[in-house]
């Protein structure tokens, strides 16, 4: 029987919902065999869910989600099998939780113009990890009634044009790959069809990636129709990338969104678990089961 990987979830160290120990126990639950933990621009939550994995008997990677200014976008680089003791990678990744605190006050003083008020005081009570970010603000904004859901707060006031965005000044893709690459960990590009990119865009930025040292692109995130998977399976071909899967999850509030229910990665492209690259740097990472059920 194949194991159920899920490369690529969110706890309240970053913006999710659930602790790393109650975020390993729901995979468990639900089928996962193996879970990376990819909170974003910082590893504090992995020893916390590295103990309970090894407790529960299910394999943890350790993992990281980099937040990356390429051209005029932000995307997402998530590392996995990293030395979470680098200094390299760690100096990197508090660079950009400076940055983020210095959006969150940027943030709160344009929505402070707009009529919000203590916006940063109150997105802190729901930033109670190791970051401070966009989905923290939301929170606040909902419990204030600006907006109903996360859907509508974002489109109302988060992204580009809205009264609460303030644009990233994340770290380069060069960058991101050398704190990857000296933590001996492998990028892997994710969530590639939510930037909306025009096939030409996707492919320059995959070429770059590649070039830089890039390992894979996640092929299956989220709950992704047939095309989509099918058409990020031929970029990944093409590129010569290999294949990553993850939920993306960020607690059980998204409804729509379990865990445990990934789609397989087409034949077509090898999995990053099953490249040699993979195995030759588990020993090292993985969060071993302390007992195997
Ligand atoms: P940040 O890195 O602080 O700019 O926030 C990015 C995070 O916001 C993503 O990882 C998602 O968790 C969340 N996010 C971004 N766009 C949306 C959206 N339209 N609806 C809900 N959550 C979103
Ligand atoms: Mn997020
Ligand atoms: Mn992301
Ligand atoms: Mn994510």
């Amino acid at each position: 029987m194949s194991l159920h990987y899920d490369l690529h979830s969110h706890s309240i160290i970053s913006d999710g919902s659930l602790s790393p120990s109650e975020l390993v126990r729901h995979a468990h639950q639900s089928g996962v065999d193996v879970l990376a933990l990819t909170d974003h621009d910082t590893t504090d939550g992995l020893a916390e869910a590295g103990l309970e994995a090894a407790r529960v008997g299910i394999s943890l990677i350790n993992g990281v989600e980099i937040s990356v200014s390429w051209n005029k976008y932000t995307i997402h680089i998530v590392g996995l099998l990293a030395q979470v003791d680098n200094e390299i990678l760690q100096q990197g990744l508090s660079g950009l939780r400076e940055f983020r605190i210095w959006r969150a006050q940027e943030i709160a003083k344009r929505l402070h113009k707009a009529g919000i008020p203590d916006a940063y005081e109150g997105a802190q009570v729901y930033a109670t990890g190791s970051i401070i970010g966009r989905v923290h603000f939301a929170k606040f904004l909902i419990e204030k009634e600006y907006a109903r859901d996360m859907r509508e707060v974002f489109k109302r006031f988060l992204v580009h044009n809205k009264p609460g965005y303030v644009n990233g000044q994340w770290a380069s893709l060069e960058d991101t790959l050398r704190w990857i690459k000296a933590a001996g960990g492998i990028a892997v590009v994710a969530h590639p069809a939510r930037y909306r990119f025009t096939a030409t865009k996707l492919k320059l930025l995959l070429g770059e990636f590649k070039e830089l040292g890039g390992v894979a692109m996640e092929v299956v995130s989220g709950n992704p129709t047939r095309d989509e998977i099918e058409h990020m399976s031929k970029r990944a071909q093409t590129q010569h990338l290999l294949a990553s899967r993850g939920s993306d999850y960020h607690g059980p509030e998204n409804a729509w969104l379990k865990m445990g229910r990934l789609q397989t990665i087409p034949a077509s492209c090898q999995p990053v678990w099953e490249h040699e690259v993979w195995s030759s740097l588990l020993p090292a990472v993985i969060q071993q089961p302390a007992v195997v059920l």
